[in-house]
């Protein structure tokens, strides 16, 4: 098989994988070497729902010996099977870059063999691409679960960000759609390339020649709606990764139902809104001071997919409002709708000098058709006349409906030459 051949095979593969964004690396070019990390030099571009799209995105295999069930590359699926050499990835990684067609590697690889192995010829890859080409471009490569760990350490000399993806968010899901992957395995390489982020920091703090070691960090990713985990269990799970693994991102992928089994969900279209409410949810937990427990509970394990996490806290707990905009801290303004952490920055810059209007609001970038409902500006309400929830509910919802009319861009529709429409076929095969 040509390497074109394998290239669309093995990036088709891929496309399952969101675990990639290139911010954050400051790997600079050096005399004579190809191609340059540093975040102004890398052009890259995400759709709206955080995916990457700039990358050279591929499989190093998809022969796997695991059979995930939900996995278009399981073991017992019938798909035609190739493998790159680590020569063939880094040839293809340099030429597309030298054509301006990529800035950068996301590679990963279903389990060739067994973890060690696959582990391996990833490293051979990077190592190749790194020491023989002195490509200084982005890499993100993806750390195979149950791999040794000094493999994985190996492999973080040479990355620029790693991920290994947790995929499922229970034990008991992952016993169920694949067991053959072990919880402990996943969470060992995360646990210890965490430590050896932290000692690289360290070390750089003495010795400014300090080997790199992954500077972009690790990210991971989460499945949504391919088992009945809640809301609530997947954003506890990403609640902790962040307090203990310091990850970077845990990005989220709406399950796909490209195959049918009797222990899969059966949908036709992947449930891309609830997908988008947790990212909304994980954006409240790293930048707006929430807790998983704050935003649901086991009462209400769930987000209303109609409206945005933060307009649901705020109307379940309708007692805290309205908010003096000239009184509320920081904290408590970062709470109100329709104020994010720029606005809520700027506000409290601004009362400095003054006491701040209504119509100050607008230019301070508050978005007042959501804020108005939950402020008081100088003592007053510029709501409807109750503070009732179910109103200010009812409001919101016929603005975001007013609006709504556009699709969400989803992965499909990024790449209407493989799905063609929104509509996805689920396959025959077990
Ligand atoms: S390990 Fe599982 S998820 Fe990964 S490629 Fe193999 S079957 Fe798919």
């Amino acid at each position: 098989m040509d390497t074109l051949e394998k290239l669309k095979i093995l990036s088709d593969a891929a496309k399952y994988d969101v675990s990639c964004s290139s911010s954050g690396s400051r790997r600079k070019n050096k005399s004579g070497g190809i191609g340059n990390a540093s975040p102004s030099g890398i052009c890259h571009s995400w759709a709206d729902d955080g995916r990457c799209i700039s990358l050279l995105k591929i499989l190093f295999t998809n022969n796997c010996v695991y059979d995930c069930t939900y996995c278009i590359n399981r073991r017992s699926n019938d798909v035609k099977r190739t493998s790159f050499t680590p020569r063939e990835v880094a040839d293809l990684t340099i030429n597309f870059y030298k054509r301006n067609y990529i800035e950068g590697l996301f590679l990963s690889s279903a389990v060739m063999i067994n973890p060690n192995h696959t582990m391996e010829l990833l490293i051979r890859t990077v190592e190749i691409l790194r020491n023989e080409y002195n490509f200084n471009g982005y890499i993100h490569l993806k750390g195979i679960p149950g791999a040794d760990i000094k493999l994985i350490r190996k492999a973080g000399a040479y990355a620029d960000r790693m991920s290994v993806n947790i995929e499922l968010p229970s034990d008991e899901s992952l016993k169920l759609l694949a067991p053959q992957k072990k919880k402990n395995e996943i969470l060992k390489p995360m646990s210890n390339m965490k430590n050896g982020i932290i000692q690289y920091k360290e070390e750089k703090k003495k010795f400014r020649s300090t080997p790199k070691f992954i500077p972009a960090g690790q990210t991971t990713q989460l499945m949504v709606g391919a088992t009945s985990d809640n809301d609530l269990k997947i954003l506890k799970l990403s609640e902790n990764l962040y307090k203990k693994f310091d990850l970077k991102r845990v990005y989220y992928s709406a399950y796909v139902p490209v195959l049918n089994h009797p222990t899969l969900p059966d949908i036709n279209t992947p449930p891309l809104l609830r997908e988008h409410r947790i990212y909304q949810a994980d954006w409240l937990l790293r930048f707006y001071g929430y807790q998983a427990d704050e935003l649901l509970n086991v009462n209400k394990p769930n987000f209303d997919i109609d409206l945005d996490p933060k307009c649901d806290w705020a109307l379940s707990n309708i007692n805290m409002f309205p908010m003096e905009i000239n009184r509320a801290s920081y904290d408590e303004l970062l709470r109100i709708p329709g104020i994010g952490v720029k606005s809520a920055r700027r506000i409290v810059g601004a009362r400095k000098y003054c006491q701040l209007s209504y119509d100050n609001l607008k230019k301070l970038g508050v978005v007042l058709k959501r804020a108005k409902f939950f402020i008081t500006c100088k003592g007053k309400f510029y709501g409807d006349k109750s503070l009732d929830s179910n109103i200010i509910k009812q409001h919101l919802l016929f603005d975001k409906n007013k609006k709504d009319n556009s699709n969400q861009v989803t992965f499909m529709s990024l790449y209407p030459e493989i799905f063609g429409t929104n509509i996805v076929q689920k396959s025959d095969k077990i």
